[in-house]
């Protein structure tokens, strides 16, 4: 019986070891070539209690969990939002009239003003869009306004933000073929919504289901334009449009789409009514 149970434990010692010499030589073949260090596997993910995305094939509910966690942050250490009660709702009200006629209407969406003079607008993932208070004021009207929130929500129709941050991952390295993980999706999420800008293909998409959406909704499509040229008109180069690539082919292939002699017709082109909407606005 010892003899037995002492010849088991010699085998299983020997079995270890040959365990180790192999693996030892496979570290060592992985290490000799330049391939990439090998994914952790995804039970000792699951372990470790870390949360992985497949952003190749994320489902809504997902987008907007991570565009909620993505929110938190940027709103907790990134951006101040503006505290104006009515101003934010007015931005919202317009949102939420744009967003059943829109390409993606199955998802909540948040509409946010941010309190910062410069002229900007961006989205993130999952419903989030976010505009400054400096453009509400650069805007003429509500028209040209809800131009910008129709082409933050073609973003998100068109998912660009999930589709950055599968290219950013990859580039990265940081994601395996088991997903990203969650923590990194959201700094990911956070430093693409702040710092990158759109490519100009994006930018195109966007503002085509943008024109289209502000059109099922009645605002005169002529705003979108308008509020371009002014944009570039300015003296110094508003924010929004380095972080939105191409003005001038926009405005060009805008034009191409919209009805010269519709372009004006439609709501939302009273500056006045605008004025004292936003007139809180310092
Ligand atoms: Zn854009």
């Amino acid at each position: 019986m010892i003899d037995f149970l002492a010849n088991f434990s010699a085998q299983l010692r020997r079995r270890w070891l040959y365990g180790m010499i192999s693996m030892t030589i496979t570290l060592g073949l992985i290490m000799g070539t330049p391939r990439p260090a090998p994914a952790i596997p995804i039970i000792e993910l699951l372990f470790r209690g870390i949360q992985l995305i497949q952003l190749s094939n994320m489902s809504d509910s997902q987008e907007v969990s991570l565009g909620s966690r993505i929110n938190q942050q940027l709103t907790r250490s990134e951006l101040k939002l503006y505290s104006d009660r009515a101003v934010t709702e007015y931005v919202n009200q317009i949102g939420q009239k744009l967003v059943p006629q829109s390409d993606r209407p199955n998802i909540p969406y948040v509409f946010q003003v941010v309190d910062m003079d410069a002229v900007n607008a961006f989205a993130t993932m999952g419903g989030y869009v976010y505009v400054t208070k400096g453009l509400m004021k650069t805007a003429d009207n509500e028209a040209q306004l809800a131009s910008v929130i129709g082409h933050e929500i073609g973003h998100i129709a068109a998912r660009h933000a999930v589709e950055q941050m599968r290219q950013k991952a990859l580039e990265a390295g940081l994601a395996s073929a088991a997903g990203l993980d969650r923590n990194t999706a959201v700094n990911i999420g956070v430093e693409l919504a702040i710092n990158r800008p759109n490519s100009r293909q994006a930018e195109f998409e966007a503002d085509q289901k943008g024109l289209v959406n502000l059109e099922r909704v009645g605002y005169a499509p002529s705003a979108m334009v308008a509020f371009m040229e002014k944009l570039q008109s300015q003296r110094s180069v508003p924010t929004f449009l380095s972080t939105h690539p191409a003005t001038g082919d926009r405005i060009e292939a805008l034009n191409q789409e919209i009805d010269p002699a519709t372009a004006n017709s439609g709501t939302g082109l009273d500056t006045a009514a605008y004025r004292s909407k936003i007139s809180s606005i310092r």
